[in-house]
């Protein structure tokens, strides 16, 4: 019985030592804050890299970008069943924790960048950029000199700011001169490759070390939600600290002082883990010490080919990464659908009575998180977007650059998870917490809300800009909603899908995550308006799209979450807590 109890493996813990939770949580906190320290400082950068950098098209770098932040949660299914069948959650970490290093260390490895030549009249000219991010300035470089140029609206003529100086005249129309590339193909592979080591290290890490924290408490520990609120506080601590230090290193000194930083960060969090691991007490070792030593092939035993299949991940993700272009959008959809089918059956043929029961729970969660993350993804994209176009940005005198405006969240979660972690057990031991369904359903709920409430900012704003405070007030319903979703959502999961199944799951979990990203690029490309330049051509009709877009997503989401809270008491069933 005590094996059940103790969820993934091991015994219960009783131990009190780090606010009130067992000492394991604190080092799976340092080093999950590490990882993702090292994940959202090198994201941040990541774009701008790529079309600055690389001078990648737009479209291309966004594919790239896509695949990139998709493939790091999907793999995690397959880092989650190795760790399940063969090698325990402690091992996985420790792999995807060493391949996450080289990889954001090798991004540190640039080079000198690609070029581009503008070809006019015969004559080749050199377009370089100087300085990085959104005050990037671009210059032409000839053999006289140097000069500023820009583009005037609708980008037909090139104004160059000092003619003299490189021999030109004033302006040129667009259609007189070609432009090419030419890109250093060994840096352009050391990129690629450091994106696939890190969809792989990520693939090890992110479900199996969510999956240990749910592994400290017994099923019936009413520390759970708390504990994991806590850990997902390390996890935005991360994130609020790297979008700051790492996002304006990378952009003030350099892209490789940036990721550079980014993989000192990760060695950190490997070091903190490789040190730290006795206080996980054994909870997240293989499950059988003999099966891992049986040899596959040759001299190859079973530890060593879940090895060799990251490095079959590293490979696969590699070529993905470089023809993401190339993979047709069904396919998505497909994978959403191949793996629910899957979850499905393992529950009906794999499990029975209440292992079943609880194991369908769990693929109701992590379905239920779909919507909710298909509205918050929009944060980075069309809301991005319009913080940029459409709001008064000044506060207190300053304008405040649009992307500071994602690290809210962040910020949010970091000041309001530790009173959530709080009120969870506060009203559990007033017997009136409530339950796990319910609270992800105000979850999807406020994801609505939250848009709601834009839509009433909008609205207000008349033909003039948006106000601030409503993206501070989206943020934070937003926010509000992730504190009741997310986190509780990891605590289900490795509380309700069998010890045996539970990495599987957790995988399973970030997959559907990944996918909702996919969604919320779907639903941000709804958004799209009429631009030159960047520029909006008509602030009303921009303003038209996102009212009626951003009030159906709300309108659709607030009904999902009042059909899953009338549903509530059915998956409360299904989960038989207290047996
Ligand atoms: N922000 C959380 C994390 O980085 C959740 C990510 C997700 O599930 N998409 O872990």
């Amino acid at each position: 019985m005590a094996a059940v109890e103790a969820g993934a493996s091991g015994t219960v813990s009783t131990d009190t030592s780090f606010f009130g939770h067992p000492r394991g949580l604190a080092i799976l906190f340092a080093t999950e804050m590490w990882e993702r320290f090292s994940y959202y400082g090198m994201r941040g950068l990541l774009i701008l890299y790529l079309t600055q950098h690389f001078l990648f098209s737009d479209e291309r770098s966004a594919v790239m970008y896509g695949a990139y932040t998709a493939l790091v949660y999907v793999m995690t299914i397959i880092g989650g069943s190795l760790a399940d069948k063969y090698l325990g959650q402690r091992k996985a970490v420790t792999f995807g924790a060493i391949l996450l290093v080289m990889g954001h260390g090798l991004m540190a490895f640039e080079g000198a960048g690609s070029k581009e030549w503008l070809t006019y009249e015969g004559q080749d000219y050199q377009i370089t950029l100087d300085g990085r991010g959104g005050d990037a300035l671009q210059i032409l470089v000839s053999d006289s000199g140097r000069s500023l140029i820009s583009f005037n609206d609708g980008a037909t003529q090139m104004i160059i700011a000092e003619p003299a100086v490189v021999g030109l005249p004033a302006t040129i129309p667009t259609s007189s001169y070609t432009t090419r590339v030419e890109k250093e193909q060994l840096f352009v592979n050391v990129l690629y490759l450091a994106l696939a080591l890190i969809i792989a290290g990520v693939g090890f890490l992110k479900a199996n070390i969510s999956t240990i924290v749910g592994a400290l408490y017994g099923l019936n520990d009413t520390r759970r939600d708390s504990g994991f609120t806590i850990f997902y506080m390390g996890i935005n601590l991360g994130s609020l600290l790297s979008t700051i230090i790492v996002g304006t290193i990378g952009i003030k000194y350099g892209w490789n002082w940036g990721f550079g930083l980014a993989g000192i960060g990760m060695l950190a969090g490997l070091m903190t883990f490789l040190i730290f691991q006795p206080w996980l007490e054994g909870r997240a070792d293989p499950p059988s010490a003999e099966k891992l030593k049986q040899k596959v092939l040759g001299p190859i035993n079973v530890e060593w080919a879940c090895y060799l299949t990251g490095v079959g991940i590293i490979v696969f993700a590699m070529m993905t990464v470089m023809n993401a272009h190339l993979v047709p959008e069904w396919f998505v959809g497909i994978l959403g659908i191949a793996i629910f089918l899957y979850l499905v059956g393992y529950a009906l043929t794999k499990l029975a009575g209440i292992e079943r029961d609880r194991m369908l729970a769990a693929i109701y969660f992590i379905l239920a998180q779909i919507p909710f993350w298909a509205l918050f993804e929009q944060a980075g994209s069309s809301l991005t977007l319009l913080t940029a176009r459409l709001v008064d940005r000044t506060i207190f005198g300053i304008s405040v650059p649009t992307p500071v405006f994602q690290s809210l969240n962040a910020g949010f979660i970091v000041i309001f998870a530790p009173l959530f972690a709080w009120m969870w057990i506060v009203l559990s031991k007033r017997k009136i917490e409530p339950s796990a369904p319910v609270k992800f359903a105000f979850g999807v709920f406020l994801a609505g809300l939250g848009f709601l409430s834009l839509v009433g900012g909008i609205a207000a704003s008349g033909a003039g800009l948006i106000a601030v405070s409503f993206i501070f007030l989206i943020y934070w319903i937003h926010t509000m909603g992730e504190l009741m979703l997310s986190p509780v959502g990891l605590s289900a999961v490795t509380k309700l899908a069998p010890a045996r199944a539970v990495g599987m799951s957790m995988g399973a979990w970030f997959l559907y995550s990944g996918l909702s990203n996919y969604l919320a690029g779907v639903i941000a490309r709804g958004t799209g308006a009429e631009t030159i330049g960047g520029q909006l051509t008509d602030v009303v009709a921009a303003k038209a799209t996102y009212v009626s877009v951003y009030t159906n997503v709300a309108y659709v989401a607030m009904g999902i979450g009042v059909f899953m809270l009338i549903i509530s008491p059915i998956i409360k069933k299904w989960m038989h807590a207290n047996e």
